[in-house]
């Protein structure tokens, strides 16, 4: 195993870190598949209302690339399809049976994984809707698939604050991700498996790891990896999948069923006991929280303190997601606080004295000022893990000079959220990278 140290990165000691604990929740009355949040796809409806389906039904499929589909995370009935601004598919909610039925697909041996056809394991997954789960750099898009990807890098977390531990998604299943493993080494010979260090895994994941990364937030990212590690060019275009769902694609694969279950953290200050649940994709927001959250105004993000994004209380998990946070949402502003010492302030700056507190802090919903203009703090470039300047590289994007953009390397940008969280000019740096590498993918690759 190598071992690699990242210098860069930021680690937030936020409080309502999820325990190793694991809890079980009933089968919720709903689920639902949001399409809105998986980039770069064009749905083409394949159900519609009041339809009845199973688990793994297909519910859609990509406009321009009609081998790569969605399908259910339950059976039941289509309660609704919802549709936002300008017609964009939003939501599937789906009311589940009592008894749910699954759609069949074909299994593959132990044995007989090792000889088959790559171009059959492709369309396998492809067929069984999970070939989203795969993902290609820098972008970050769902792969085309050409034949042999340079590489896959396998990522067992970032040491994002609120992200499962593998130690508690793998329990029981070692069989299961060793098979995913093997599965994806028929794609390529070179899959690498990528270890936070620090991280409380079991034994037969450190033997399986390629790879050890050291550092802070996010170290553990296929992208960092990639940047710190690559030697030649080709390998910008490696492939990278999450350790949980080499999981979902071992189950499709060896049992011949759509994989439905999801180890989710619930975490955060406004949760009364944050730790690991045992559910299942697309389960509503509301039925997790049950599970304990503080009364109060609150704040749901899905998909982790940095990257995540906000939903209401009556949201769904998305596909990719694992990770909901419940963080304050006081609206009030703070009194006084210029002449506070801000002890328990979560902040990057020196300014406030929390600095030098090394207790979890509460991390909440609010911006804490509004945006001004860039005062050449340099804090953005100080946590960067691949070495962008983004004070300047966004303001090159705002001026539309997008090659000076790319000479500022925001292809290598990870849209890891840490320069916005360290901002004190409340500039979205991270979100102007996000949209500007969309923009660069839609003209570079897309087709
Ligand atoms: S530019 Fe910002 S979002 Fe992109 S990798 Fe650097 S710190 Fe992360
Ligand atoms: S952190 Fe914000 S204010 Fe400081 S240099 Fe970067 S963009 Fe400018």
């Amino acid at each position: 195993m190598k071992f690699i140290r990242i210098q860069k990165g930021f680690d937030l000691h936020a409080a309502g870190r999820p325990s190793l604990e694991l809890q079980r929740l009933e089968a919720p009355e709903t689920v639902a598949f949001i399409p809105k949040h998986i980039r770069f796809i064009k749905p083409r409806l394949a159900i519609k209302e009041k339809d009845s389906v199973k688990v793994g039904s297909l519910l859609f499929s990509d406009k321009h690339r009609p081998d790569l589909k969605f399908r259910s995370p339950g059976a039941g009935i289509v309660e609704t399809v919802h549709f936002g601004p300008r017609r964009i598919l939003e939501a599937i909610v789906i009311r589940l049976d009592s008894e749910e039925e699954d759609e069949i697909f074909s299994s593959i041996s132990e044995a007989a994984l090792d000889t088959m056809d790559t171009k059959d394991l492709v369309a396998r997954i492809q067929e069984g809707g999970l070939w989203a789960l795969i993902r290609e750099l820098p972008f970050k898009n769902i792969p085309f698939y050409h034949g042999k990807p340079p590489g896959i890098i396998v990522t067992m977390g970032t040491k994002e604050p609120f992200e499962p531990e593998p130690s508690v998604y793998l329990r029981g299943r070692e069989d299961l991700f060793q098979f995913g493993i093997r599965a994806l080494k028929r794609l390529t010979a070179n899959v690498v498996v990528v270890l936070p260090s620090g991280n409380d895994a079991p034994d037969f994941l450190h033997k399986m790891a390629t790879h050890t990364v050291s550092g802070k937030y996010p170290c553990g990212d296929a992208g960092v990896f990639l940047y710190w590690t690559k030697t030649d060019l080709d390998q910008k275009r490696n492939w990278y999948i999450h350790g949980q769902d080499v999981l979902l694609l071992a189950r499709l694969l060896r049992d011949g069923r759509y994989p439905i279950e999801r180890t989710v953290v619930l975490a955060g200050p406004d949760v009364k006991h944050p730790c690991h649940i045992e559910t299942r994709m697309g389960a509503p927001l509301s039925h997790l929280a049950q599970f304990g959250t503080i009364n109060g105004d609150h704040r749901f993000v899905v998909g982790g303190l940095f990257t995540g994004y906000p939903e209401p209380g009556n949201g769904y998990l998305s596909f990719h997601e694992t990770a909901v946070a419940v963080l304050p949402n006081d609206k009030k502003a703070e009194r006084f606080a210029l002449f506070k010492p801000g002890y328990h302030k979560p902040t990057y700056s020196r300014a406030f004295i929390s600095r030098l507190n090394p207790s979890p802090m509460t991390v909440d919903g609010r911006y804490h000022g509004e945006e001004r203009a860039c005062i050449g703090c340099g804090y953005c470039a100080n946590v960067c893990p691949v070495d962008i300047l983004p004070q300047f590289a966004f303001k090159t994007i705002i001026i539309g000079e997008m090659e000076e953009a790319l000479k500022h390397g925001i292809l290598d940008c990870v849209e890891c959220g840490l320069c916005s969280h360290v901002c004190p000019s409340k500039i979205d740096l991270a979100q102007i990278l996000k949209t500007a590498r969309a923009d660069l993918y839609k003209e570079m690759v897309h087709r």
